[in-house]
């Protein structure tokens, strides 16, 4: 069985409409979500909606919290990811709203033998990038399956523990499960990569042959800035799509 684990949409409609015929031409049974389904992008609704009518499995990412909850923003969201933060509680339907905030913030499947979490998943509350191999420590140390996905950088990478304790960082690639390894992907974005490659980014795993690879996805980057822009968000978040960063 194949499957494929995406993050970060950000309420990019083309883009995860992109992504989803890609993994239909790829026959992948299921997609999973490392979440910030919203925030950003111009169609929060549309996204929300679009995950559930495709049983796609899950967890909360920090603008999805944010945007799904009341008060005043986390103190690390700069001008412009408030800015859109206080645009899509404007949107959100009260439906999706309440799926958003219903998330957890970890998942696991011991079956598949996957854990999806949308920061590192040693602490998932606190938010915590993993820019290192030494900061993936601890949430190797607390890994119950041999596979965990993330996201939350935008950026894919790839990390995994050696039988002495070694921990490697690759950029993305094809790789082999090796059974005495453990490995921590961070999948990338859909719908706002900042990698300076522009196309949706999602990752491909298959159980049967133990392979786990990325694949890159172009959209209609034009159509989803349009409507950045129509919808009155900041310019540099249609700006960016084009840049990839
Ligand atoms: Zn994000």
């Amino acid at each position: 069985m194949r499957i494929a684990v995406c993050s970060d949409i950000h309420a990019n409609l083309e883009a995860l409409e992109a992504v989803l015929e890609d993994i239909q031409s790829i026959e992948c049974a299921k997609l999973y979500c490392c979440g910030d389904v919203v925030g950003y992008g111009s169609s929060p609704n549309e996204c929300c909606e679009l995950l559930r009518e495709h049983g796609v499995v899950t967890v909360r990412g920090n603008h999805d919290e944010a945007a799904s909850i009341e008060g005043p923003l986390p103190a690390d969201f700069n001008p412009i990811a408030a800015e859109s933060i206080g645009w899509t509680r404007r949107q959100l339907t009260r439906e999706n709203r309440a799926w958003l905030r219903s998330l957890p913030l970890l998942r696991l499947d011991r079956t598949l033998g996957i854990t999806l979490c949308h920061a590192a998943p040693a602490n998932p509350a606190d938010w915590s990038y993993i820019p290192l191999p030494a900061l993936a420590r601890p949430s190797f140390a607390c890994l119950e399956t041999p596979v965990a996905f993330m996201g939350h950088s935008h950026a894919g990478a790839m990390f995994w523990i050696e039988g002495d304790g070694h921990i490697m960082m690759v950029p993305p690639c094809v790789v082999r499960i090796r059974p005495k390894e453990r490995y921590l992907i961070n999948v990338g974005s859909v719908g706002q990569p900042r990698d300076e490659d522009p196309r949706a980014s999602y990752f491909v795993y298959d159980l049967a042959d133990g392979v786990l690879g990325p694949r890159r996805v172009a959209y209609d980057l034009e159509l989803a800035q349009r409507k950045i822009r129509a919808a009155g968000l900041p310019e540099k978040l249609a700006g960016r799509l084009e840049l990839g960063r």
